[in-house]
């Protein structure tokens, strides 16, 4: 992951580097909109870091000329003007986020990370073998026939699709599907999957979701169709 500081106070765009650096980023530095200008032309930045007031012209510019390209990267404003007016053009102008100056580096690094996992390309359509999910129209269906499925049975489902052929233990599946404020047991995921096998498995022979013994769940084809029928034993807690 690369990405570009536009920053012409020194002392901030060294602490910038050196701390998204230590993050584990490539990071390249510009302080003038011009060189940012250049930068952004010349390579491929997974986001660009943002500061309103250079010295040969206004962010806002660097950042008009950044969304006329056709796939531009994700844009952090990160500006001493905090105005609400400023954050809304910013904003509006097709900036991604903004952070007014001071900030606490944890903060700009969880917004960093936020954006970078947003540019992500994710597909619009999982499939497994004869099942699809449609993650936009939040749809599913096996072997064309339409499935209906209650929103934490379609998030296991699109969490699992998404990691189709890696086992999931529970705890990553609780984590990925429940908000943080859910305390109970990781046993519920072992409920949710016995309805999803009854909602997308039990009227067929190939069975989609499998048990990983000592592990948890993992979705992929079966290599042998039509013979796993048995329902592997679930309730072993890990
Ligand atoms: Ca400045």
């Amino acid at each position: 992951m690369r990405i570009l500081v536009v920053e012409d106070e020194k002392r901030i765009a060294d602490f910038l580097s050196r701390g998204l650096q230590g993050a584990g980023y490539a990071v390249d530095t510009a302080a003038t909109g011009g060189q940012a200008l250049d930068c952004v032309h010349s390579a491929d930045y997974d986001l660009v870091i943002l500061d309103l007031m250079l010295p040969d012209m206004d962010g806002m510019q660097v950042l008009e000329r950044v969304r006329s390209r056709q796939v531009g990267p994700p844009v952090l404003i990160l500006s001493a003007r905090g105005a609400l007016d400023d954050r809304v053009k910013g904003l509006e102008q097709g900036a991604d986020d903004y952070l007014v100056k001071p900030f606490a580096f944890v903060e700009l690094l969880a917004r960093v990370r936020a954006l970078l996992r947003r540019g992500q390309p994710a597909p619009e359509k999982l499939q497994v073998s004869d099942l699809t999910l449609d993650c936009i129209r939040r749809k599913v269906a096996r072997a064309g026939e339409s499935i209906e499925l209650a929103p934490k049975e379609f998030g296991i489902l699109e969490y699992m699709m998404r990691n189709k052929g890696r086992p999931l233990s529970r705890t990553m599946i609780v984590e990925h599907v429940w908000d943080m404020d859910y305390d109970g047991l990781t046993n519920i995921v072992d409920v949710y999957i016995r309805h999803l096998r009854s909602k997308i498995d039990d009227r067929f022979t190939q069975k989609l979701i499998q048990t990983v013994r000592g592990i948890g769940y993992m979705i992929e084809s079966p290599d042998k169709p039509a013979e796993r029928t048995a329902e592997p034993a679930a309730e072993r807690q890990v």
